[in-house]
Formats: C-alpha cells, sequence, structure tokens
C-alpha cells in the first residue's frame, strides 16, 4: 500500500500525474464507452486546489477534456504529442500532412476486410484496436511494424490490446519532465500512476526524480509500488484528499 507519510515528510509539494484508461477509467470493449467515476472526477477537482494535477494520455487532449469535464485540467495527450500547459496554452507536435493521409489509406486499405479490428485516427497518431478480435494480434503487429519501419517519423508504441503509431519525439516521460518545469508543477516530488507500457517512460522519469510511481494491475514495471485496479485507485484517491485536508492551512 502506497505510505503518505513518506511522501509528505520531506514537506515537498506534491505534483500528481494520472494516466486515463486503465487507471482513472475502467477499460471498456470499445475505447468510447470508457469513463471517470463521478467520485474519481470529485477527488481530483479536490487535490487540483491544492496540487499541480496533470493527466497524461495516449487519447487526444480534446477527449481528456471530454472525460474529466467540467473539471479542465494540465494535460498532455497522444503520449505527449499534444499537451496543455498550466496557462492553458495548447502545444502540439507537427507532422507532414501528405504523409499522414498516405499512412491512413494504407492502414485503412489494410483494415477493410476486418471489421473486428478498430481504426483510431488521432491528430498525429493511429491506434490499431483489436479488443474484439485478440487472435489478430500478429496481424495488427506486423502492419503497425511495417508502417514504422517505412515511416521513421513513427513509433511503434503497444498497448493492452492496441498498436500505436505516435511521433517519435513524443513520450510520457518528455511530457511529465516538461511540466515539472513549469509553476505549479516546479519543485513538487512527483506522483505518476498508470497501468501500460506506454506509462513505463513516466515512471522512469519520476522515480529519477525521486518521487513515487504506481503500477496499476498485473505486469512488468519499473514502479516502485502498486495499486490492483482501477477501484484501487479510487479509493486511493478519494483517501488521499481526505488524509491531505489537514495538511493545508486554514481557509485554503
Ligand atoms: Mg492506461
Amino acid at each position: 500500500m502506497i505510505d503518505l507519510d513518506s511522501l509528505t515528510s520531506s514537506g515537498q509539494p506534491l505534483a500528481f500525474f494520472f494516466d486515463l484508461d486503465g487507471t482513472l477509467a475502467e477499460l471498456q470493449p470499445r475505447p468510447e464507452q470508457v469513463f471517470i467515476p463521478a467520485e474519481t472526477l470529485a477527488a481530483l477537482e479536490q487535490l487540483a486546489r491544492h496540487h499541480g494535477v496533470a493527466v497524461v494520455s495516449g487519447r487526444p487532449l480534446a477527449e481528456i477534456d471530454g472525460f474529466t469535464a467540467p473539471l479542465r485540467l494540465a494535460a498532455a495527450g497522444v503520449h505527449g504529442a499534444e499537451w496543455r500547459d498550466p496557462q492553458g496554452k495548447t502545444h502540439r507536435v507537427t507532422l507532414d500532412a501528405e504523409m499522414l493521409a498516405q499512412v491512413g489509406a494504407r492502414l485503412e486499405a489494410a483494415l477493410a476486410e476486418h471489421p473486428d479490428l478498430l481504426l483510431e485516427r488521432k491528430s498525429v497518431a493511429f491506434a490499431l484496436h483489436y479488443r474484439q478480435a485478440p487472435d489478430k494480434e500478429a496481424l495488427v503487429r506486423e502492419l503497425a511494424e511495417g508502417i514504422a519501419a517505412d515511416h521513421p517519423e513513427f513509433k511503434l508504441q503497444p498497448g493492452k490490446c492496441v498498436f500505436e503509431l505516435k511521433p517519435a519525439a513524443a513520450s510520457k516521460g518528455e511530457a511529465i519532465a516538461r511540466f515539472l518545469e513549469l509553476e505549479p508543477f516546479a519543485g513538487c516530488l512527483p506522483v505518476f500512476l498508470g497501468d501500460d507500457r506506454t506509462d513505463e517512460e513516466g515512471f522512469a522519469v519520476v522515480n529519477a526524480r525521486g518521487g513515487l510511481t504506481v503500477k496499476v494491475g498485473e505486469g512488468e514495471t519499473v514502479a516502485k509500488t502498486r495499486l490492483p485496479s482501477v477501484q484501487a485507485v479510487a479509493l486511493w484517491l478519494q483517501q488521499l484528499s481526505r488524509d491531505l485536508a489537514p495538511h493545508y492551512k486554514q481557509g485554503d
């Protein structure tokens, strides 16, 4: 279990980073069916009153905002390729539009015979979901590897029943490092919770800064500790917002 006292004993303020799918929200058969429970949103809102809080997700920023509405947190989307800084300004990695159109057409053609595979187009990334057809993992992997080999602008990012082609320069680790240079994150001890392979780069950055890393669920990880499930994250968040309350100055 996560020891709150060891987190707060240094007196260093805390900043929190959360993955979305599989961490704040249960995975669902289709990505559009995912939602963040109301209790979790309430705890995030409470936490964000006193701490830097950012969502760091593979989803586009617009989707992240949809999930947290009416709350609008600092966020990095598409594995760090899009991000909104704490002042509210949005930044995006750009890729050649013609190349993106060609890759999109190639993926669409390859998936035309497989209605059980889902192609998700993001601003500068593609996600190939095979949750409905787990037996097609090898086929999807080969397709994604072929595109990554032909287009070095992309990096292959495997996830849970998904292969993503994301901009090579983008990573969750880089996104977290960028936030930690800016108020209200600068000088804080980072805490990062995530469940999937894309989160490992974030864990590495947070570990290097002496922060707390939490892997949600099973699987190999460099995270220092674990929570077993999305539900356990929700309960931990609610407990955290209660336990931290006495640490705030009165009137805050
Ligand atoms: Mg996730």
